[in-house]
């Protein structure tokens, strides 16, 4: 019997199932777990499981429930998962009301299996029962359960190997290669098959395994053969060339094929690395191996360009004159036929001959050696003379054709589609440089047409305007200071408005009746003599004057003011009593407009009070006649906007005491929101999301009142959240299973659709989450490829901090790692896209503590030091060198604008080139990586044309890549 605490996780689930199933049972969150049964163990009556017959019952049964004796389950992820397996099976079996599992029983062993993996039990699910086999032999729950909490204990100390075992169980896109064989050097020995290798080893794909042995771990290689006519194209450095054959090493995920005209033996070879990639090199093999067969070809690998020009002569031609051959040539021949380059069954014969021949040679030469030394030195040197011809002449043969080749372009269409791997990054670039040049274009267009306006149109405009200013204003500015004679004369007519009582016209007149002999005072003594026909306007300009005029002394001055306020005053009463006059009997509007033209006007205060304060009666009458008939006038069934109408009209009367009628206006007005939100909530219950939508802004935006909006727009948004998260289930049905891209396909389609907010932003937490994840684990393998490339060039290590996705995501990073790595990304990395991880941080600082020095991500150089600071794009860096030189020491970052910038990072001297150097390769792989990588190709759910996630092929129609055999993409 197990006695186990139920940690939080297990408790919410198992609470809501209870609650779900109501059954009478109050549960302790102790669970018990004997043989077959599991029993949630309760305060009365016990939940029981019975594995045996997928039967669920409750009964009174007396349990142990002192809590020491109780195991917490605690942290242990692989015990919780083996309880909720309780859940999901009886839930399929349908003997938990309330819950429905919508999983097939072969998904659901599936789920079970990769729960039980780790502790190599096999899950037995079916409909009738639920059965657990260790070794075939079956085993009950508790036995189950017993070994999922020893795995947990386990798992925590088995860190490493754990990391090796999550690899293959979650297929991750793992990393990108450029499927480009590079030209190499290398020395293939050969060694005899035994038969019982030749029986017993075996890696498929239609490879066998071959004398050579791998240069690198000295295994066996194996050799697939292509028929003549079905040669398989690669990329190489030099061009595309056509296979005959291709070997590979399992042991260290490669392939070797010599250099067009070559045997493998002579050296010149090209290899294709999948580093640690052991999918990569499965997925290629199986491409390699798909068209090879058990045959022979007397071709050697040929250049694209060669292609079908060097027929081998067939094998009586070659072997015509054996007995002539040199030792070398003989071993050629003997190669070629064990390589198949001839049919073997014509073969055979010459390969004895041959053997012969050389044995019977090198016991020549035994002799010689034993008879003379200096003959035999003489002999050997000959040999060895007639070996390197032989050599010199194939070599420059392969090299012609390599010259020729490089000079005509891949002419095969075949194999030009190879090439694009490059391409797409091309073409991922292209647009995006298009489209700045083509913006930077417009842009400079408009500022261009814009200049144009400034030095044409713009100008001249403004000049009109200021003109037309100038014209209008310059009389009166300039009156009051020159000559105020010459400014009336000219407004001298009748009908100018400056003059509308003739005033002016008849002063101008007595002037010139006394011929200029009136003095400055006598004109303006006549001025005063008209001021009580004068307007409001003509006495304040002429007080204006009187002020200015500087050949008025101070006692005249003062004379002429009081004569002009007086008349001002005069004037403005007059007015005030017209004014107010007129308005008694207009409506509240204009006797409010009126009130407060009174209330500014110029006029003595008495007067002002006295027609104030009489408006002020008429205006509080008028306000409420006007209001009490407005409201008169409300319909009982009052539309919104008439509601608004009226609204706005009452609120003119906003200065009286109107409570009466706001109150009949706004109970009208809720009663008719009343029934029109009823009729709403009427509607929503067979309305599409559209529709409710519209119903929703119409009561959130058309001014209902909040308090009875409210309840009507809670009820319409659970309708829409209702649709909206049935569409989202279906769009990801079980998010922590969704591979990236359908992930970031679902990321987007819910970004852009329309769905609620909350539902929204709830399911975007999620894809972006996965979304991480992946990028995480790219970063992760990134980083792994990195500290690879380094380890055995590098030995001084201590500025080099490296983003270890996996530490940090189980939260064992150590702090002082942490610590530095935030400080650094938050001090200089900042700009970082949301999914740009860093893979390296090479701590520059003095105090090291990351403030200097540089951060390495996908896409980025970071860099920081005490005089500057940047973001360099991967893509525009050329290379990457450490220099030595006394005064030009440090790592520096050229780029495509031949920029050459100077990054921080505290590497000593001696291993700066190597470090240099490593980078720069580093670098160039980052620069491979396809645009399938990208968040914005990854977005997409489908693709008419295909970018392969590991090489970037473009490519049509199904999903495994023609270039390096993927066959994930989708
Ligand atoms: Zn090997
Ligand atoms: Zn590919």
């Amino acid at each position: 019997m197990i006695l186990l605490k139920a940690n939080s996780e297990l408790n919410n689930i198992f609470s809501r199932m209870l609650k779900t199933m109501d059954v009478n049972v109050v549960w302790t969150g102790n669970i018990v777990v004997l043989n077959n049964f599991l029993i949630l163990s309760g305060k009365v009556r016990s939940l029981i499981f019975n594995f045996d017959n997928r039967k669920i019952m409750t009964n009174v049964i007396e349990l142990p429930d002192k809590e020491e004796d109780m195991e917490p389950v605690g942290e242990n992820q692989t015990l919780t998962n083996v309880l909720n397996m309780t859940l999901y099976a009886f839930g399929k079996w349908g003997s938990i009301r309330g819950l429905k599992v919508d999983k097939d029983y072969s998904q659901l062993n599936a789920l079970f299996y990769a729960i039980l993996k780790d502790m190599k039990i096999i899950p037995g699910y079916r409909d009738d029962n639920f059965r657990f086999y260790k070794d075939n032999i079956q085993m009950t729950f508790e036995e189950v359960v017993k070994a999922a909490m020893e795995e947990g204990k386990r798992k925590p100390q088995e860190v490493k190997e754990e990391k090796q075992e999550e690899e293959p169980e979650e297929k991750g896109l793992g990393l990108w290669h450029k499927v480009r064989w590079s030209l190499t050097k290398a020395t293939f020995h050969k060694s005899e098959i035994s038969a019982y290798e030749r029986k017993a080893s075996r890696v498929g794909n239609n490879f066998y395994i071959n004398g050579y042995q791998c240069p690198e771990c000295a295994r066996k290689l194996y050799m697939a053969i292509y028929p003549q006519g079905k040669e398989f194209p690669i990329e190489t450095e030099e061009g595309g060339v056509y296979l005959a054959r291709s070997y590979t090493c399992d042991n260290c995920n490669l392939f070797y094929t010599p250099r067009p005209g070559k045997l493998l033996r002579e050296g010149d070879n090209y290899t294709m690395k999948f580093g640690g990639d052991r999918d990569a090199y499965e997925d290629y093999r199986e491409l390699l191996g798909r068209d090879a067969e058990r045959t022979s070809n007397c071709n050697f690998n040929e250049f694209a360009s060669q292609r079908g020009k060097h027929a081998m002569p067939p094998i009586e031609e070659a072997c015509a004159d054996m007995e002539h051959m040199s030792e070398e040539e003989l071993h050629n021949i003997e190669e070629k036929i064990d390589e198949n380059f001839f049919p073997l069954m014509q073969a055979e014969p010459f390969r004895e001959k041959i053997q012969e021949l050389l044995k019977a040679r090198k016991e020549a030469q035994e002799e010689k050696k034993k008879k003379k030394k200096p003959e035999q030195e003489a002999e050997s040197s000959k040999a060895e003379g007639a070996a390197e011809t032989a050599e010199k002449n194939s070599e420059e043969k392969s090299q012609g054709q390599a010259m020729q080749h490089s000079e005509t372009p891949m002419d095969h269409s075949g194999l030009e589609s190879s090439e694009q791997p490059q391409s797409p990054n091309k073409d991922w670039d292209r647009p995006q440089e298009d489209g700045r040049k083509s913006f930077g274009h417009t842009e400079a267009g408009a500022q261009a047409s814009g200049d144009d306006t400034d030095a044409l149109g713009k100008p001249e405009k403004k000049k009109g305007f200021f003109g037309k200013r100038y014209t209008k204003e310059k009389p009166e500015r300039d009156v009051p200071e020159k000559d105020m004679d010459a400014s009336l004369k000219g407004a001298g007519k009748q009908d100018d408005p400056r003059d509308p009582n003739g005033i002016e016209a008849e002063l101008e007149a007595e002037f010139a009746e006394s011929n200029g002999s009136l003095s400055v005072k006598e004109k303006y003594d006549a001025r005063m003599r008209k001021l009580d026909r004068m307007s409001m306007w003509q006495l304040r300009r002429l007080r204006e004057q009187v002020k200015d005029d500087e050949r008025l002394d101070w006692v005249d001055k003062e004379k002429y003011e009081k004569l002009l306020r007086q008349a001002a005053y005069q004037k403005g009463a007059e007015e005030v009593r017209k004014k107010a006059e007129y308005a008694m009997t207009q409506s509240y509007a204009v006797i409010k407009r009126v009130m407060d033209e009174i209330d500014q006007s110029e006029c003595p205060e008495l007067i002002k009070k006295e027609m104030l304060e009489a408006l002020g009666e008429v205006k509080k009458k008028r306000g409420q006649e006007e209001a009490a008939d407005l409201i008169a006038r409300v319909p009982e069934n009052m539309t919104r906007s008439q509601y608004r109408t009226f609204r706005d009209k009452l609120n003119q009367y906003d200065g009286e005491d109107i409570s009466v009628y706001n109150e009949v206006l706004e109970g009208t007005r809720r009663l008719t929101e009343k029934r029109e939100i009823a009729g709403m909530l009427k509607r929503a219950a067979g309305a599409d999301r559209r529709g409710l939508m519209q119903m929703l802004t119409k009561l959130r935006e058309d001014g209902f009142l909040p308090e009875q909006a409210e309840p009507a727009i809670r009820e319409i948004e659970g309708r829409v959240m209702a649709m909206d998260q049935k569409v989202i289930d279906k769009m990801c049905p079980n998010i922590p299973l969704m591979s990236f891209d359908e992930a970031a396909s679902a990321y987007e389609k819910i970004e852009g659709g329309v769905f609620l907010p909350e539902i929204k932003t709830n399911t975007l937490e999620m894809i972006d989450k996965r979304l991480t994840k992946l990028k995480m684990d790219e970063c992760g393998l990134l980083v792994e490829k990195l500290k690879d490339a380094l380890s055995g060039r590098i030995s001084d290590t201590e500025r080099l901090h490296f983003y270890e996705v996996r530490k940090i995501m189980r939260g064992d990073w150590a702090p002082r790692e942490a610590e530095l790595a935030a400080r650094a990304l938050n001090t200089y990395a900042q700009e970082r896209d949301r999914y740009e991880f860093p893979i390296l941080i090479c701590d520059a600082s003095a105090k090291k503590n990351g403030r200097d020095g540089f951060i390495l991500t996908p896409e980025h150089i970071f860099y920081n030091s005490m005089f500057s600071s940047e973001m360099i794009p991967i893509r525009s860096v050329t290379g990457i060198e450490g220099n030595t030189g006394l005064l030009s020491k440090g790592i520096y970052v050229k780029r495509g604008n031949g920029k050459k910038t100077k990054i921080p990072g505290g590497i000593s001297s001696k291993e700066l080139k190597e470090f240099g150097e490593v980078l720069g390769e580093f670098v160039s792989y980052l620069q491979e990586k396809p645009e399938s990588r990208s968040i914005a190709y990854l977005s997409k759910e489908k693709h008419d044309v295909k970018c392969c996630y590991r090489c970037g092929y473009t490519y049509r129609g199904g999903n495994t890549c023609p270039k390096c055999g993927n066959q994930a993409n989708q």
